[in-house]
């Protein structure tokens, strides 16, 4: 479990769900699937799609698309590197993504919560101010890195502005069966529920991209290897997958494996495109 985060340590580690939205909108499920859970990294996918709803390319200027190699939460490649951060999935680059999201909007939180809410179909959900509270005490590696991005010219916010919002988009608290929805559109080439387009079917593909090779952490080789999907992970144990054309993919079980992303997740992803044949490859 993520015991760097206190309040997601509490969590039982026995539970299971997950949720597969056809992209007609029908939902198959299968254990814990209504039991809301912390998204952590997984909410960096509805960031990334909305600077590149709103902003185009422009965010490939501040962020890289190579696999890190590395921690996610490394300073050591940041600062090699010139602040200029390998993906826009590990922290550094999840924090210049909300930095911009939060800069074009002026309130990147109500934006992300109002993608997931409208996407998903509940108006309730939200971020957990105690988890976002816990890692804001706990979250010294992370403002570390805001700060090495800000002294490289990589932020246009205020360091505790785009600590604050990031903190909370992590915080979202959501079950398998409203991200496997909320994420829909990478399935339908950036189409929204409503038929309307988020993205075009361009950036779409680019982000399943990068999904594909930076999403899961330092084990996207090994994940592509066994489940051959773009897929997100974050250390509450969900994992975010999408087959294009034809469904989203959400699973859920908060034990980790030593890359960081859940164990019985990986197991059931795996089992899965192997017997429906599913896998993008
Ligand atoms: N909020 C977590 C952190 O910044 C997210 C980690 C993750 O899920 O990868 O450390």
């Amino acid at each position: 479990m993520a015991d760097y985060i206190p309040s997601l340590a509490s969590v039982d580690p026995q539970q299971f769900g997950m949720a597969v939205a056809s992209n007609d909108g029908e939902v198959q499920v299968v254990g814990d699937c209504d039991v809301s859970f912390s998204v952590q990294s997984i909410s960096k996918v509805f960031s990334l799609a909305l600077v590149v709803a709103n902003d185009g390319d422009q965010i490939w200027r501040r962020v890289s698309r190579e696999p890190s190699g590395n921690p996610f939460n490394s300073l050591l490649q940041l600062d090699q590197e010139h602040g200029k951060p390998r993906n826009p999935f590990i922290n550094a680059g999840a924090l210049v993504v909300t930095d911009r999201l939060h800069s074009i909007t002026g309130d990147a939180t109500a934006y992300i919560r109002a993608l997931v809410r409208r996407e998903s179909g509940n108006p309730h959900i939200d971020g957990d101010p105690h988890v976002a509270r816990s890692e804001g005490q706990q979250g010294h590696r992370n403002a570390a890195l805001a700060h090495l991005l800000a002294s490289y010219g990589n932020l246009e916010c205020p360091v505790e502005a785009v600590l604050e919002q990031y903190f909370w988009q992590c915080s979202l608290s959501m079950t398998c069966r409203e991200l496997a929805l909320a994420a829909s559109f990478l399935s339908r080439n950036g189409i929204r529920a409503d038929g309307t387009r988020l993205l075009s079917g361009s950036h779409a593909k680019r982000i399943n991209a990068v999904m594909l090779t930076c999403g899961t952490y330092d084990a996207a080789g090994e994940f592509a290897y066994r489940v051959g999907l773009p897929a997100k992970s974050g250390v509450g144990g969900g994992i975010l997958a999408v087959i294009p054309d034809r469904c989203t993919i959400c699973v859920w079980s908060p034990a980790l494996g030593p890359s960081g992303n859940s164990t019985a997740g990986l197991a059931a992803l795996d089992a899965f495109t192997t017997r429906t044949g599913w896998s993008i490859f």
